[in-house]
């Protein structure tokens, strides 16, 4: 059925490619193909190169108004075809509707930010502080980005980097997750038809991502690396880019903290772990993945969270009621299992509220009481619907373990008003944080990380210096 709403070739220099290798994409939700798209080899990678390469010449000089038009359409299109993005979305991903529509709504949304922001690429005119010189200071493009998306939000990942990137003046070579390329093609069309020209977007999907990949980044052609995914892979890649001096950005791994404060409202400390914790059925590299409650509120929050979990439906996305897909396959539902029987054995009392359908890679969302800072749970990205919940009496504890860990991208804190609250978002390290809120992410806002969680911001003004060279003018005017 999605071959038939989204290509299936790879797009090169314009023109949908079909390759005689081919690979499947699986629903998780039922475990059959839907899907059997294009394979590429190391030379279709170079080929996408070359081709983003020659269009680079005249894309990089076309107007930014010119730019910005078509980003613009890109957005009306995305926008008047949000349903069919959601579908595609679910069926590959396994998320749920509303997460997929939500997803959808978001993805589109980074088209019209960047379009926005491609006519306001600023150039800087000032004087040396001895007033005998002047600097100006000039960005251009970087020529070819090379991306590489995750699976847990196919179409948000690949428009947070088209966008900016073809508002700065760059072109493209995409390569999507294993598991969820539809949804990253079918952008590639919308591109299409908003009249982004012929090689200025490349798309290969390919199940040998490493080499591929390889060979990509070995390519003097390539001017900048754009990722998304594991710190595990992002720290593979950036050993590549080393030999190149590749400027990269890094968008990588979550463990993100959330944290209940004396004097929190508990109901809204609910309302936002929902959001926090259940947003793509725990998915997200943003998921709230260790929950600090104070003392004091430890058994109100944790009783009334496992309510809120008991309330949920769990099932196919075809099922527009359902709130809680499936996870991306069986192999990631399944290290979620194992995680929970690690966790198991350290002593955690697991309480499962409801139950998940047998077939496909359902899992039932899991509160975690007993948990001790250090233990699996809070070490790991769990990435599924599971809420270890570790109490605490003392606030400088809870900031201590909150902190605790390599990744720094988002921290959740629910504090009795948002000045204390942002007093402890002050002592977070974590590039962003969210204050008696569930949700962060925001297309004018800059997204992403310190510690291992990355290099770089995505969105907001910043996004498009990813894709920007800075250049200096040394003048006597
Ligand atoms: P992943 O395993 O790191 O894969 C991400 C991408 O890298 C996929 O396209 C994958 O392709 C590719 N890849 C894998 N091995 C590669 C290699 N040796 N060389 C080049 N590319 C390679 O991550 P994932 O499991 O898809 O996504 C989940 C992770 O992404 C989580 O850690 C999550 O926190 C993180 N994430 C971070 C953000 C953020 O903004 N910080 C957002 C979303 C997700 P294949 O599919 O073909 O293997």
């Amino acid at each position: 059925m999605s071959s038939t709403i989204a290509p299936t070739g790879l797009l090169i220099a314009g023109e949908w490619l079909q390759t005689s290798a081919r690979m499947p994409v699986i629903d998780p939700a039922t475990g059959s193909s839907i899907a059997d798209i294009s394979n590429a080899s190391v030379a279709d990678g170079i080929d996408a190169v070359t081709s983003a390469h020659d269009a680079f010449q005249s894309w990089g000089a076309t107007p930014a108004r010119v730019r910005a038009e078509i980003l613009r359409k890109a957005f009306e299109i995305m926008s008047a075809e949000l349903e069919t993005c959601a579908l595609l979305i679910s069926l590959e991903n396994g998320k749920a509707r509303r997460d997929a529509m939500g997803e959808a709504t978001y993805a589109a949304e980074f088209f019209r930010w960047f379009s926005e922001e491609a006519s306001r690429i600023e150039g800087g005119f000032r004087y040396a502080p001895a007033r005998d010189k002047t600097i100006i200071t000039d960005h251009r493009p970087m020529g070819v980005a090379y991306m590489i998306t995750p699976w847990n939000f196919p179409a948000a990942m690949a428009t947070r980097k088209l966008a900016p990137a073809l508002a700065a003046g760059c072109t493209a070579v995409l390569k999507p997750a294993g598991e969820t390329p539809l949804t990253a093609l079918w952008i590639g069309d919308v591109l299409q038809r908003a009249g982004v020209p012929a090689g200025v977007v490349n798309i290969i999907t390919t199940s040998t991502s490493g080499a591929v990949s390889s060979a990509i980044l070995a390519d003097p052609r390539v001017a900048t690396l754009s990722f998304t995914g594991s710190t595990y892979v992002g720290k593979m890649l950036l050993v590549q880019t080393a030999e190149r001096v590749l400027p990269s950005s890094m968008e990588l791994g979550g463990n993100a903290p959330f944290l209940v404060l004396e004097g929190a409202d508990v109901d809204e400390a609910i309302a936002g772990a929902m959001i926090a914790k259940m947003r793509n059925g725990g998915a997200a590299c943003t998921a709230a993945n260790r929950f600090y409650i104070h003392e004091s509120v430890t058994e109100e929050f944790t009783s009334k969270l496992e309510g809120a979990f008991a309330a949920l439906k769990i099932g196919p996305a075809s099922d527009h009621a359902n709130d809680l897909g499936a996870m991306v396959s069986v192999k990631e539902r399944d290290k979620i299992h194992e995680l929970l029987e690690e966790a198991a054995g350290e002593g955690a009392v697991l309480s499962a509220s409801s139950k998940a359908p047998t077939e496909g890679a359902f899992i039932a969302p899991y509160v975690v009481r007993g948990v001790e800072h250090g233990s699996v749970l809070t070490r790991n990205e769990i990435f599924g619907p599971v809420a270890p919940i570790v109490t605490f009496s003392d606030q400088a504890d809870a900031v201590r373990m909150a902190n605790d860990t390599e990744y720094g991208l988002i921290s959740y804190v629910f504090a009795k008003d948002a000045g204390a609250g942002i007093k402890v978002a002050r002592q977070m390290e974590s590039g962003m944080v969210a204050i008696n809120r569930g949700l962060a992410s925001d297309p004018a806002a800059p997204f992403g990380g310190m510690k291992e969680s990355g290099l770089g911001r995505e969105g907001g003004f910043a996004g498009i210096h990813e894709f920007l060279e800075t250049q200096y003018f040394a003048v006597d005017l």
